[in-house]
């Protein structure tokens, strides 16, 4: 666990393509967004231990889309805590396991490191615990302390959040920091247009902190960096 700035803590190892979760801290509760790969919560509960709170205390997990490697934790995290499940009318029924996630290509592309993740997809191998979604999730809406963000491009239902009194963006798998720093890993953006849109959103907000699906945050020159993303994207 790293703690990114007050109240901002970053779980996640080298599984799942470094994927990352988020654990936020308000004074009266905790929000998760999106649950690591492993199945078994078990990172996400310790975290919630070591800041001195209790399993109950976790509100609400926020998913930023339904690929595997950010559903991992969901049915134990869900079971363990009985928080609220927030997500994307799209992405609902591939969270309830009855639906593939949305197929991409299986041409090897840059960067190579993430075609095990392609091949997961055509495969829908391996599965996750399937987990109903409670509550779904528009743009506009909020989730706690969180603005909730639609940017599809990675994925039709794919979700951001806003935390605006902590400058902090997650930008899921928008943006990709693992194994390198880009607008969204190239073989799974499936609508390019829709990416750049996504990409331009991000960076109009201007957020100081970026935490992405896959890889650490962007902390250092986020605005920056953002902004030339979405210049780079909308330029290619
Ligand atoms: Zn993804
Ligand atoms: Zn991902």
């Amino acid at each position: 666990m790293r703690e990114l700035a007050p109240g901002i803590h970053s779980l996640g190892g080298r599984k799942g393509g470094h994927v990352r979760a988020f654990l936020l801290e308000t004074a009266s509760e905790l929000t998760l967004v999106d649950t690591l790969f492993e199945s078994n919560g078990a990172q996400v509960l310790a975290a919630i231990d070591r800041l001195g709170r209790r399993p109950g205390d976790l509100k609400r997990i926020a998913l930023t889309h339904a690929h595997r490697s950010h559903l991992g934790g969901l049915a134990a995290l869900k079971h363990a805590t009985g928080a609220t499940v927030l997500g994307h009318a799209w992405e609902a029924d591939i969270v309830a396991g009855d639906r593939a996630a949305q197929p991409v290509g299986l041409k090897p592309t840059r960067p190579f490191k993430t075609y095990p993740f392609q091949l997961g997809i055509f495969l829908n191998r391996p599965r996750h615990v399937p987990c109903l979604v409670d509550e779904g999730l528009a743009d506009g809406d909020q989730a706690g302390p969180l603005q909730v963000l639609h940017l599809p491009g990675h994925s039709p239902g794919h979700l951001g959040f806003y935390w605006p009194e902590r400058g902090f963006l997650v930008a899921g798998d928008a943006i990709a920091t693992w194994p390198r720093f880009e607008g969204g890993w190239p073989a799974f953006t499936i609508n390019r247009t829709q990416q750049v849109d996504s990409l331009r959103r991000m960076a109009a907000l201007e957020a100081p902190l970026g935490g992405v699906g896959h890889g650490d945050a962007v902390a250092i020159d986020a605005v920056g960096r953002l902004h030339g993303l979405a210049e780079r994207a909308a330029s290619r």
